[in-house]
């Protein structure tokens, strides 16, 4: 049984999420005490207990203190099975986080899956879809794992209603991944897309992007929702290069101006455009598991988020992995994992 500290490092969802994750990929039960203590709403939400019931789910798992507002909680897990399941977060609650938690497990499962998804699915402090689809996903299947993914409706906080569906064939053991060098730019795409909300919004964003990113036309999309479920707009940069994708996400919100929504992607975008990095910093914290799943990797990437740290440190705890950080004069940073 391992004890985990809840509020140790970055102190929120993550470290429950990474417990559940490696939990069911060693099959070694955890305690873990003051969940996001140290957070507005402390202990378990709506979206984290989605996560542990879809934990429960894929593998039998039993569990004690899965209760809204619950500190602590004890995770026996089971053997992980593939198939068909649905996880409905029923709030505005992140989707994708839920799926973070499971998918590491269903990518080295026996069967295949297809699993249907509900919640949000473009929120703030969570992957937003675009990100998934077109970042994070790409470099799973580059490991080895089959990954259909498909957004139905989009969820924005706080009507959420959003729904997307992914389906995986999995591999025995993942293959490692070494990006050091993201290689030529290929491609640069801004999505801006509005929801229930006017589209001067998108316009203004996609207008910030041209004149300070120099993107031509053809670079710059706009998407008005049809049948939306409540408001949301969000402003996504995605920077496609030879070996990697990224994408930088701006979040609309109440009184803040498409403008402010704007200079919030884009400076996250000239930051990781000005170095040599391969991985922005939400990508890296999310390349540490299947990383050590895979026995090994390294990629190159921007000064190391506290999230990033803390999933080494919960991925340690679990797995008998070295972890290398090196400052890099050429990449910045370098992470190399060995098992
Ligand atoms: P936590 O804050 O502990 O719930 O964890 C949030 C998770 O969402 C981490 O894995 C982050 O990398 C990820 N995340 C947060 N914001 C973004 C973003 N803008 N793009 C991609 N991933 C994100």
């Amino acid at each position: 049984m391992r004890r985990i500290e809840g509020a140790q490092g970055e102190g929120g969802g993550q470290i429950l999420r990474s417990s559940i994750t490696l939990s069911l990929l060693t099959g070694t039960p955890f305690q873990i005490t003051s969940i996001r203590a140290g957070r507005k709403k402390p202990g378990l939400m709506r979206q984290h207990l989605t996560a542990v019931k879809a934990a429960v789910e894929i593998s039998g798992a039993t569990v004690e203190g899965a209760e809204m507002g619950s500190q602590s909680l004890t995770f026996h897990p089971g053997e992980v099975a593939g198939g068909e399941y649905h996880f409905a977060v029923g709030t505005a609650g992140s989707a994708t986080l839920v799926l973070q938690t499971i998918l590491p497990t269903l990518l080295i499962a026996k069967n295949p899956s297809k699993i249907v998804l509900e919640g949000g699915t473009h929120n703030p402090y969570a992957p937003p879809y675009p990100f998934l689809e077109k970042a994070f996903l790409p470099l799973l299947r580059k490991m080895g794992a089959g990954i259909e993914i498909r957004l139905e409706r989009a969820g924005f906080y706080p009507a959420g209603g959003g729904k997307f569906v992914i389906e995986v064939d999995p591999v025995k053991k993942l293959k490692r991944l070494d990006i050091l060098e993201r290689g030529t730019i290929l491609r640069r795409q801004a999505r801006a897309i509005v929801s229930a909300l006017p589209g001067h919004i998108a316009d203004r964003e996609l207008a910030v992007i041209g004149k300070k990113l120099g993107w031509e036309a053809d670079c710059l999309q706009k998407e008005v929702l049809r049948k939306p479920r409540g408001p949301g707009n969000i402003l996504s940069l995605e920077v496609e290069s030879e070996y990697v994708t990224e994408v930088f996400t701006g979040f609309g919100e109440v009184k803040k101006s498409a403008e402010m929504v704007a200079e919030y992607a884009l400076r996250q975008a000239k930051k990781y455009l000005s170095s040599n990095a391969a991985v922005g910093r939400f990508l890296a914290d999310q390349l540490i598991i299947p990383m050590a799943m895979a026995g090994g990797g390294e990629f190159s990437t921007l000064p190391l988020s506290r999230h990033t740290e803390t999933n080494i440190e919960i991925t340690k705890t679990f797995l008998d992995i070295d972890v290398t950080i090196e400052p890099s004069e050429k990449y910045d940073h370098i992470i190399r994992i060995d098992a």
